[in-house]
């Protein structure tokens, strides 16, 4: 069962068991014309990496790509993510595994 205390942890601190190796392309696209009518934003929820970051100045959404943990639940939430495998070599892996 989560705790109060789990619940306050900062994104670092819940990416802390994970290392990432990343391209300078990222591997989620979006079809912003679907973002650009979007009043739910689902992609800002669903994430637990906070790659979605609505940007008010720019009217779009920021893929933080560098912080997919490849989860997969965005893909299914909607629709407008285009969702690759990062390039072999790259992406996410377990510290402790
Ligand atoms: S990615 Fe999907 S949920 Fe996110 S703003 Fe675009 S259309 Fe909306
Ligand atoms: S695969 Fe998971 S971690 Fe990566 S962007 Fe989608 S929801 Fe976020």
């Amino acid at each position: 069962m989560a705790t109060e205390e789990t619940n306050q942890l900062s994104l670092d601190d819940k990416l802390f068991t994970v290392r990432r190796k990343t391209l300078n392309q990222s591997h989620i696209t979006l079809d912003e014309r679907l973002c650009s009518e979007c009043l739910n934003r689902i992609c800002t929820y669903v994430c637990p990496a906070e790659v979605y970051v609505w940007d008010e100045a720019a009217k779009k959404i920021d893929v933080r790509y560098e912080n997919c943990l490849e989860c997969g639940a965005c893909r299914v939430a909607c629709e407008a993510i285009e969702w690759a495998n990062p390039a072999w070599g790259t992406g996410i892996a377990y510290k402790n595994s």
